[in-house]
Order: structure tokens, then C-alpha cells, then sequence
């Protein structure tokens, strides 16, 4: 596919790279972000593999489903894995998402105690797909800096597969 272009003055993240398996689970929470899209939601998904590569969450968006602000596709992962997954399992496990966490959803992860995230699009990138209506607005904090502020290490590896990654979001934001 062509490259995507992107209005963003400022300089752009690099793209990270990533190995096979990371790759793998990534692009399974972009199918997610799919699955979002077609039950009317915003187009995001995120799933959650332990160190031994089990699968111990997947979610998506629902906000439109439910009429619940905070449903975001990780904070969704997290509240189904906090209640029954013991917190040293999740400080090894890694959280996949679509996009980059919002500010809620780092607080969430940070919470959770989950010790990795890779994620996809970043949220400079995903601006230019939100465009400027004020309900399509994010807040704008990085996850790296809500991650910077814990005591423990949460390691954060994105933006990766970019044009993948920003599939969903095509055609989806109302400019
Ligand atoms: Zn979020």
C-alpha cells in the first residue's frame, strides 16, 4: 500500500522494531480494533499475553455499545484480568494494543501492575485521523510519560507497524 501522509508539523516518532511474536500478538489486537469498528465503536483493540505466551485477555473499544466513557479496549483488558490474574503473572506479562494508551488506559496499565506494552499507531499519528472536532479530541500526555512517573519499570515499545496499525482508522473519524 501507498505511504500514508501525515499533516503533523512537529517531527514524528520513529517506528520501532519488532520481533515475530511481538508482531504477531499486535496485529491480533489490530484485528480487534476491526471487530471494534464493526459493532460501532472507535477502532481500537488490545490483548494481553503472559511470559509464557498465553493469551490471558483480549478486548476492544466499546464506549458506543455501552455509553461508557472509560471502555477503552486496554482499560477493558484490565478489568477483566485485575479481579482473577495474581499481580506477579502480570508484571511479566506484555499488553498489545492498536494504538498508543491515553492517559485513562496508562493509569490503567499502571495500575495493573502489567510490566510491557508494545503498541501500534502512536496518538501524534492517530491526530491527524481524529482530526479537530473536540468529542474526537484526546488528551495530550503521552503514555511514555504517565509511564516515566511509576515506580516500577513498565517497559514501552511503539510506534510499530504504523500502516497496519492505521488501517482502522481510515475513513472512520468524522473530519
Ligand atoms: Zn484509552
Amino acid at each position: 500500500m501507498p505511504a500514508l501522509m501525515f499533516a503533523t508539523p512537529a517531527p514524528l516518532e520513529e517506528p520501532m522494531p519488532v520481533g515475530d511474536t511481538d508482531g504477531r500478538y499486535l496485529r491480533q489486537a489490530i484485528g480487534l480494533s476491526n471487530t471494534a469498528r464493526a459493532r460501532g465503536n472507535r477502532p481500537f483493540g488490545a490483548v494481553v499475553v503472559d511470559a509464557d505466551g498465553t493469551l490471558l485477555a483480549e478486548a476492544y473499544c466499546n464506549t458506543t455499545e455501552t455509553g461508557d466513557c472509560t471502555g477503552h479496549a486496554e482499560t477493558n483488558a484490565v478489568r477483566q484480568l485485575s479481579p482473577r490474574v495474581a499481580r506477579e503473572v502480570l508484571a511479566q506479562a506484555t499488553l498489545y494494543s492498536s494504538a498508543e494508551p491515553c492517559v485513562m488506559c496508562a493509569g490503567a496499565i499502571f495500575w495493573s501492575g502489567i510490566g510491557r506494552v508494545v503498541f501500534g499507531i502512536d496518538a501524534q499519528r492517530l491526530r491527524v485521523f481524529r482530526g479537530e472536532r473536540p468529542e474526537q479530541r484526546d488528551a495530550e500526555l503521552s503514555c511514555r510519560d504517565v509511564f516515566a512517573a511509576s515506580p516500577h519499570e513498565i517497559e514501552c515499545i511503539g510506534p510499530t507497524m504504523i500502516e497496519e496499525a492505521s488501517l482502522p482508522h481510515i475513513g472512520f473519524w468524522k473530519a
